[in-house]
């Protein structure tokens, strides 16, 4: 008797002759997550087994697969000889002392002399036999019994279906730049993104020395989590110092974070460019804050030049975001209190509606392109 975990996956079976490729790719998503971690998996027709851990590890293992995108549900059981008595033997070890039960048998190898409800009832019978505390409620049991007959002579046996990450492997979808602050929203923005398949660079930027050293090891930190989800992720760090200095010494206070927002897109579009992303993904949402009406995103969109930009929180309200930031795991750290750079020299005022003319009236007494060279040459590389 083993202790297995059993991983079904998801929307895969869509995707028709691509099938292989994404299960390659699944495959070497799973083995990322458990990296440094004694296991072997298995690949069993539509399903994965991992096997050969240390049963102390469980749920460490099974907390690392809770966060691999493309994971449909997933079980923790035993594989067993599939012969009658060995799967006793090992539904009584996944039983209940006491309650109701009942017992759902699958079989994938036809040639079991048994057929499932023969073996529903079979088994049933003699888990009652064994307990008089047990009895069967087949509508509404405290615990069921799962039986898996599998092709290959062995056959697994648990009790619960856990829900996975859902979404695509990371990876089938290509790869974007996650502009990340320090905030709760672009972290799961890059969540959200990853779930669909596309791998994650991340670009931070801040203002030191306005900024402390601690805002950053904040972004670093939630780049982390983030990277538990999105399989790796290298995170860029530029200074927008400079830039800043810059704005608030030749233009209208009122535009800084419009004017900086555009600094960032035409950084942003650079680096992706760079490191092979395909778009930008922000954690914007429409109406959130001054800086995020149409207006603020028609100003910042219109200096990038090529690359899509992802918005995927647009329609989502503050709690919603939170709501999922605490599920993912990311919301404790983004509440630290540490100055982002936005927040660096802001007028009392900040215009909300900004119009793109007197945007770039503003924007005209500074040195744009030397400005963003220059930000560019302070990045700073860091792999999560
Ligand atoms: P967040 O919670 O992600 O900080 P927010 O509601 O505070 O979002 P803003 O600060 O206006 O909103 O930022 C909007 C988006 O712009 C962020 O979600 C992020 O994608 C990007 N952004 C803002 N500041 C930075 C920064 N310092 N570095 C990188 N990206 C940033
Ligand atoms: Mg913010």
């Amino acid at each position: 008797m083993e202790k297995v975990i059993i991983i079904r996956y998801a929307e895969m079976h869509l995707k028709g002759k691509n099938r292989g490729w994404f299960e390659r790719l699944f495959s070497v998503n799973l083995e990322k997550s458990l990296k440094g971690i004694r296991h072997e998996i298995r690949r069993q027709s539509g399903r994965y087994l991992v096997e050969n851990f240390n049963e102390s590890d469980t749920d460490f293992i099974t907390d690392k697969l809770s966060k691999v995108f493309g994971i449909h549900s997933y079980s923790v059981g035993l594989k067993v000889k599939a012969e009658m008595e060995e799967i006793f033997k090992a539904a009584q070890a996944v039983a209940g002392s006491y309650g109701t039960f009942k017992v759902d048998t699958h079989r994938a190898d036809k040639t079991f002399p048994l057929n499932s409800m023969q073996i529903n009832s079979e088994l049933g019978g003699r888990m009652l036999e064994a307990n008089a505390n047990l009895s069967v409620d087949v509508h509404n049991p405290s615990f069921v019994i799962n039986v898996d007959v599998r092709e290959n002579g062995a056959a697994l046996v648990f009790n619960e279906f856990i829900k996975g990450a859902g979404g695509m492997p990371v990876g089938s979808s290509g790869k974007g730049l996650l502009l990340i602050s320090g905030g709760i929203d672009s972290p799961v923005a890059g969540h959200m993104i990853a779930k669909r398949g596309m791998s994650l660079d991340c670009l931070h930027f801040h203002s030191y020395p306005y900024t402390n050293l601690q805002a950053k090891e904040k972004v670093i930190e939630l780049t982390r989590k983030l990277s538990e989800y999105s399989c790796g992720t290298k995170l860029n760090v530029v200074s927008v110092t400079h830039i800043q200095e810059e704005i608030h010494k030749k233009c209208n206070g009122e535009y800084m974070v419009t004017l900086l927002r555009r600094f960032m897109m035409r950084i942003a579009e650079k680096i992706a460019e760079k490191c092979g992303a395909q778009c930008i993904v922000t954690g914007e949402s429409l109406a959130q804050v001054a800086s995020q009406t149409i207006e603020g995103m028609t100003s910042s969109n219109s200096v990038i030049e090529r690359l899509p930009v992802l918005r995927p929180l647009c329609g989502f309200d503050k709690n919603e975001i939170i709501e999922r930031s605490k599920a993912i795991g990311t919301y404790e750290t983004s509440i630290e209190p540490y100055e982002d750079c936005c927040t660096v020299f802001l007028p009392k005022h900040p215009v909300t509606r900004p119009k793109l003319a007197d945007v770039l009236k503003e924007e005209e007494k500074l040195d744009v392109d030397f400005l963003v060279k220059e930000a560019i040459g302070t990045v700073e590389e860091i792999n999560l």
